[in-house]
Formats: structure tokens, sequence, C-alpha cells
């Protein structure tokens, strides 16, 4: 056998599943199919601005090993994430906090706030949908403006349609704090994720515009073991059906403008406008002062073959399925399947990386 690991798919995963089997002798060969390194957190230079070209990416953890981990690849800005919403041209902070309270009735105070969002819940004992769920935990007003519109467009369904399951849980926070994450650690790589993963793919043979599934048996020839972080339906031939998904049309445009919204994240939460944020990408990164700026409206659109898969549809008939295919997997010898596609689930960074060091601490 040439290599002890094919590994499928250059994304966090991969290349820190061939980072770790690499610095333990063994050889790995990574297959990409996109002409580019990174997966989803592919970040790419437009004229000196950092773009995130498969949405906004935010590296956030309390994993305090994860986080020394991905530190040892690339510097990390400080960044703290604090968007804003925008509903019928005013602005609120999210995630949802004495800002937004002030903003919405002009509260100034924690009690008056909760007093006022007490009076507005509408209790229900058995929550059937997105929209009983969401007025049991927080009341008419902050649904209205900031959940009802925004869900509806994110998975293209009416609220009162879409399981309670999706809102587990609405955090309130009684202080004045924007930041988004209550993680320990936050930031940005400097010069983007293709940086880290660059770094993390440094010595390793990597061959880009390579679908491995397109000829599967002569690279399955060439390893012990492949890792494979496509979709798991895929590598099947949907032979169990598809998984679903949701998908995201990107509109990126260069402006000739210095400053665009003045915040890298700014959520649209009215059911009217079609897109559900914008990301000005200059504000993730030190301000260059540049003259221009680059920003992405992102559109949800439903998922089929040929597009990219964003967010799993995770609803009782997606489960059962992925249960059918995760049962054929579990057959398989030669093939370990991980990442957020071999998975079906909505992985953050830091716990793709924990998973793949996880693997590979498995097979040491
Ligand atoms: P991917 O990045 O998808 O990598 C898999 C790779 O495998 C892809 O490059 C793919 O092309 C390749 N591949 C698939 N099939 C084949 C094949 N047959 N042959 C060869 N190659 C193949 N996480 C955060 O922590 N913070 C955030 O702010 C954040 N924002 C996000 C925003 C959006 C819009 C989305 C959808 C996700 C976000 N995430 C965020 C999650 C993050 O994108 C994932 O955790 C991460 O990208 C998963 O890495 P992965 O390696 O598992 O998968």
């Amino acid at each position: 056998m040439t290599y002890d690991y094919v590994i499928v798919g250059a994304g966090l995963f991969g290349a820190v599943f061939a980072r770790q089997m690499t610095d333990c002798r063994k050889k790995c060969l990574v297959l990409e199919k996109r002409s580019h390194i990174g997966g989803n957190c592919y970040t790419r230079d437009a004229d000196g601005i950092t773009v995130h070209e498969y949405g906004a990416h935010i590296f956030h953890t309390s994993d305090k090993a994860v986080w020394e981990y991905v530190n040892r690849f690339a510097e990390f800005n400080p960044f703290i994430n604090a968007p804003l919403a925008n509903y019928k041209g005013k602005l609120y902070h999210l995630p949802f906090n004495m800002n937004t309270f002030y903003a919405l009735w002009g509260v100034t105070t924690p009690r008056k706030a909760k007093e006022k969002i007490t009076s507005q819940i509408v209790k229900c004992a058995n929550p059937k949908n997105v929209r009983e769920q969401a007025l049991s935990l927080v009341g008419r007003d902050i649904y209205n403006t900031l959940i009802e519109g925004y869900t509806e467009k994110q998975w293209g369904r009416s609220a009162d349609k879409l399981p309670a399951e999706i809102i587990k849980r609405l955090p309130l926070r009684y202080t004045f704090n924007n930041n988004y994450f209550n993680d320990l650690y936050q930031g940005i790589p400097e010069g983007g994720y293709t940086v880290l993963v660059q770094n993390l793919l440094n010595g390793i043979e990597v061959r880009t515009g390579e679908d491995y599934l397109k000829e599967k048996d002569y690279y399955n020839s060439l390893a012990e073991k492949v890792v494979y972080t496509g979709a798991i339906d895929e590598y099947f031939g949907y032979c169990r059906g598809y998984l679903g998904y949701r998908s995201l049309r990107f509109e990126t445009l260069k402006l000739n403008e210095s400053d665009y919204q003045g915040n890298a994240v700014v959520n649209y939460t009215e059911k009217s406008v079609p897109f559900t944020r914008i990301i000005e990408h200059k504000h993730f990164g030190i301000d260059k002062k540049l003259p221009y700026t680059v920003i992405t409206r992102e559109y949800p659109v439903d998922w089929e073959v040929g597009k990219e898969r964003f967010y799993p549809l995770n609803d009782a008939a997606n489960t059962v399925r992925y249960g059918e295919y995760k049962r054929l997997a579990a057959e398989q010898n030669k093939v370990i399947f991980g990442g957020r596609l071999g998975f079906y689930r909505y992985l953050d960074m830091d716990d793709v990386v924990a998973e793949a060091l996880q693997l590979a601490s498995n097979l040491k």
C-alpha cells in the first residue's frame, strides 16, 4: 500500500486528522474535490480583504486544548462577534440583551426588562412548533421583531410548520453585553482560515480537484484506511434516499465606499427582505483603511443535488434515514466517516477539531 490513510476532504476535519496521523509517521494523501483547501471555512483574499467564501466563520470555544491546538497553526485576532439585527430600518443588538430591550421598549434596568418579557410571554405547556416555543420563551415583541421572519427565511417554512426542537433555548441576557458567544476563547485566524488549514497540511500530499467517489476503487487500493468527510448519503449512492439540507446562495459585491454597515454581521429579520444577513468582511479583521469594501448577502435556498450543503434538516424523517446510513457505515471495514457531512450534524469548528483529534488519538 502506498499510503496509510487516504483522507477525503481538505476541510478542518480532514486537515486536523491528516496532521495528527502524519505527526505519528503515518503516510497520508488528502483528496479534495473543490479547487481549494479549507472546506467551508475557506477564505480568500480580495484586494487586501479576507473574504469568508461560505459564510461568516468565527472560531469560538471553551475547550482549552482545542484553542491551544489551533493556535499552534495560526495566530488569532481578538475578534468578538457582536451582530446586529435590522428590522424595518431599526437596529437591535444580538444576542437578546439589555441593549436589545432598551431599543425595543426603552427599559433601562434588568427588573423592568424582566417584567416586560413576563407580561408578553404566551404560556404553552407542550409547544408543538417554533411559534409556540418562541412565544413561550421570549414573548410577542421579540418574537415578531427578531425571530419569526428570520427563522422562516432560514428554513423556508412558516414558523407554525417548523418543529419546536429547532429552537431549544433562547437565552435572554440581562446585562449590556453584545458578545454573541459565551465561550472563553474567540477569534479569527490572521490572514483567514485558509492559512490555518494550509499550516495544518504543511508537508502533506494534497490533491485538489479530485473527486474520490469518481474513482473510489482506485483510491481504496492505495491505502490501508480511508477517512471520508463527504456526504454520507452520496457515499452510498443515495440508496436510502437523500438527506435533507438547507443551502445558501451568496451575492458578493465590492463597493467603492470604505464602510458599508459598520459591523461584520447584520441580520435582516423581516420576512419581506429576501436575504437573512449581510456580512461585511473587512470588519472581521484589522481595519486597513481601504477606500473600498466587500459585502456578501446570504439567501437561504432549498438544497438539491449540485448545490452546497449547509444546514442539515434534522427532522424525524431525516433522522431515521441517517440512522440507516449510519448502520451501513458501521459495516464498512475500510472507510471511517467523519466531519459535518459524514455525521450529518451541524458542528461548530471547535467540535470538528475535537472530533478529528479524538479519532486520530483512537487510531494511534
Ligand atoms: P467541510 O468544511 O464541509 O469539509 C469537507 C470537505 O470534503 C469539503 O471541502 C468538500 O469539498 C470535500 N469533499 C466532499 N466530498 C468529497 C469527495 N467525494 N471527494 C473529495 N472531496 C470531497 N462554525 C463555527 O465554529 N463558527 C462559525 O461562525 C461558523 N459559521 C458557519 C456558517 C455557515 C453558513 C455554516 C454552514 C457553517 C458554519 N460553521 C461555523 C460550521 C463550520 O463550517 C464547520 O464546522 C466546518 O466547516 C466543518 O468542517 P468539515 O471538515 O467537517 O467539513
